[in-house]
């Protein structure tokens, strides 16, 4: 990929390389539709497959794909040829937040604004059941308006510590931002862990040096594990205390997020009339629709069943290929068959399972299909009348969480007639559901 003038799938032009670690190359790129500048991280399938991580990779990039932010380096879409995947990302004209801190500490105004940006940003992760795990400077990005950017969001299976090139940069394989209850291996709470790395950042962005730094890999865990740091002379108790609530080896009583945000020190500057920290940024947040408009009054049924008790499974359980292709105009070069004639079909959604499940049986009823319902997020749907190959179509309907306010909805034919079931599906099915489906798959979804 070393030639420059190369174009990715009639869309994007390379450009320069930006950066490049163990998994990948980031490239400078341009839609060649708009113009827009991008940035393309070229990833080897092979190195991935090598270190096992395929699967957690595309889970991980569809919830990247979920997580909108003005904090956050946008995923835009997700591109695969037979060796390579591409992200088109977001592109960060200002650079790593980190080439700033080593030309020197930063003013604390300065680094505050950062910091509030950073736990805007982890905020918003959280609360969608997203968890960084691996927050450093080398993930912290600028704009060309000098916001921050926090990238690999979701991706913490491709992360890595890439560099050894300074002072500050994390030396490979040292946990100098990770919190002690993750190095101890105990099973961690990933929002507690995420503060703790915040927490380490904050010191660095202050005092331009780790607060847990030893040549001694054990020496240092030691200090990890007892918080055993010391402040800078210029700190202020302010902030002081606030670092030693968040740098709390005992995850239980660290700091919460909400508990950060009410912080004298961290809200000095903000706008106090507005009472969050959604002022800082200058683009708008994506609205996230709320799952209170599931069964509209023109629907031809009114009432919802409750027996809507079904099990979702859990992300962590399955397979996840197919929700790399949830990724805004994911495009698996000619892999797969055109949506239209595709049996097995997923969408996201943003309602609750109990809802998802109440449209499914709405839709069941609407249609003449009998709910049959099976263990673990299976829903089998079943037709009264026989198909013209005289055999009764059945449905099954497999509902996914993602996160907690995510689910993926797959739908696929068990038995039947493949073109009555590709007719319902288009006409009957993918409308019925319109209210609930956030993106189909393989579709542009709505920003
Ligand atoms: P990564 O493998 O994601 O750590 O990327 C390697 C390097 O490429 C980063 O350290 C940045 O210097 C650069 N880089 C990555 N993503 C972007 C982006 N979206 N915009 C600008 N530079 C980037």
């Amino acid at each position: 990929m070393e030639n420059k003038s190369k174009i990715l799938m009639d869309r994007y032009e390379f450009g320069r390389l930006l950066g490049q670690g163990t998994f990948a190359k980031v490239y400078y790129g341009r839609s060649l539709e708009t113009g827009q500048s991008v940035a393309i991280k070229e990833i080897h399938k092979e190195k991935i497959l090598k270190v096992g991580l395929m699967d957690q990779t595309k889970r991980e990039i569809s919830v990247m794909g979920l997580v909108k932010h003005p904090n956050i380096l946008q995923l835009y879409e997700v591109m695969a040829t037979k060796t390579k995947i591409y992200f088109i990302l977001e592109y960060a004209k200002g650079g790593e937040l980190f080439n700033k801190i080593a030309k020197g500490k930063l003013k604390e105004g300065v680094a505050r604004k950062y910091f509030q940006q950073l736990i805007t940003a982890v905020d918003f992760c959280h609360s969608r059941g997203v968890y960084h795990r691996d927050l450093k400077p080398e993930n912290l990005l600028l704009d060309e308006n000098k916001n921050l950017k926090v990238s690999d969001f979701g991706l913490s299976a491709l992360s890595d510590s890439k560099r050894q090139d300074g002072l500050l940069h994390t030396t490979c394989g040292t946990p100098a931002y990770v919190a002690p209850e993750v190095i101890s291996r105990k099973g961690y709470d990933g929002a507690k862990a995420d503060i703790w790395s915040c927490g380490v950042i904050l010191f660095v962005l202050l005092a331009g040096y780790l607060p847990f730094h030893d040549s001694n890999l054990m020496e240092m865990y030691r200090k990890i594990s007892k918080a055993d740091y010391k402040c800078p002379s210029w700190f202020p108790p302010e902030l002081r205390k606030l670092l030693s609530r968040i740098l709390d080896p005992n995850p239980y009583t660290r700091i919460s997020i909400a508990k950060i945000m009410e912080n004298p020190w961290f809200k000095k500057g903000l706008d106090s009339g507005r009472g969050n920290t959604s002022v800082l940024v200058e683009r708008e947040m994506i609205p996230l629709h709320t799952d209170d408009n599931i069964c509209s009054p023109t629907e031809c049924c009114s009432s919802v069943s409750s027996e809507t008790k079904l099990e979702v499974t859990k992300p962590n359980n399955f397979n996840a290929f197919d929700l790399i292709s949830l990724s805004t105009g994911f495009d698996l070069s000619g892999l797969f068959v055109s949506n239209d004639e595709k049996e097995d079909v997923q969408f996201i959604s943003k309602n609750s399972a109990a809802s998802i499940i109440a449209k499914l049986e709405e839709t069941a009823r609407c249609l003449r299909l009998k709910v049959m319902k099976k263990e673990g997020g299976l829903m089998r749907l079943e037709a009264e009348s026989e198909c013209r190959n005289g055999t009764a179509m059945t449905i099954d309907v497999e509902i996914f969480e993602i996160t907690s306010s995510f689910h993926l909805v797959e739908v696929r034919k068990s038995s039947g007639d493949t073109i009555d079931y590709l007719v319902m599906l288009k006409q009957c099915l993918k409308p019925a559901l319109a209210d609930i489906v956030w993106a189909w798959q393989g579709e542009k979804q709505p920003i």
